[in-house]
């Protein structure tokens, strides 16, 4: 498992999002540990949902997961035209008990994406959020 922590002196210059969005390009997620449990969640959630405390610490964790559910995006909405089709795929991370959500270009059919795929976290893009990759 890799885990590594982040030093506090550096989180007082960057925002969260922009935090997330640096380790997301290093294929990485950051979540937040709470400091009470050791309950891992998404950095987006304000309370825990096992203790209620408020108290957190970054944690990042590896970017690769397995695909529990999708939804395929034939006919792009405004804001997607650069892509032809995709799924927004929900997958659990394969270090922790956390799901995340992402966007994973070039899927058109079911088949090209069987629940279970293993995929990674590439890149961050500010209108589609977490790009995905098959690996
Ligand atoms: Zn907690």
């Amino acid at each position: 498992m890799r885990v590594s922590e982040l030093s506090e002196s550096k989180s007082k210059k960057q925002s969260t999002r922009e935090r997330f969005i640096e380790f997301a390009k290093k294929g990485e997620i950051l979540l937040n540990q709470c400091t009470k449990c050791k309950n891992i969640m998404l950095e987006t959630v304000y309370y825990c949902d096992k203790c209620f405390s408020n108290s957190f610490k970054h944690i990042s964790y590896s970017g690769k997961g397995r695909v529990i559910t999708y939804t395929i995006q034939s006919v792009a909405p405004e804001g997607f035209e650069d892509v032809n089709s995709y799924a927004w795929v929900i997958f659990k991370l394969d270090n922790c008990d956390v799901n995340v959500s992402g966007f994973l270009p070039g899927v058109s059919n079911p088949s090209d994406l069987p629940l279970g795929s293993k995929v990674k976290v590439i890149d961050y893009d500010v209108k589609h959020g977490l790009v995905l990759q098959k690996v």
